[in-house]
């Protein structure tokens, strides 16, 4: 049950046939169609389908070991890192 505004009717009318369907961008949409004149009807839902998708792949665009690998601090000063 999904209300669209229908822009031929001028008017909000119930969307008959509705399809939820998900854009490129992962939003949800509803598509279907006026019940009074039939008009293709497109209304676009507020919420992501599913946040554990685009926060999973945040961590593996990072190369592993690039700080890590070299612990040894790095000194402006040539005197500082001479053995005693
Ligand atoms: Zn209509």
């Amino acid at each position: 049950m999904s209300e669209g505004y229908c822009v031929k009717c001028k008017a909000k009318k119930e969307i008959a046939e509705a399809v939820e369907e998900v854009m490129k961008n992962g939003r949800k949409a509803i598509k279907g169609k006026c019940p009074t004149c039939g008009v293709v009807m497109f209304k676009i839902l507020g919420g992501k389908v599913a946040a554990s998708s685009s926060s999973s792949s945040a961590p593996a665009a990072q190369p592993p070991g690039t700080e890590t690998a070299n612990p040894a601090p790095a000194s402006p000063d040539p005197a500082a890192s001479s053995p005693a």
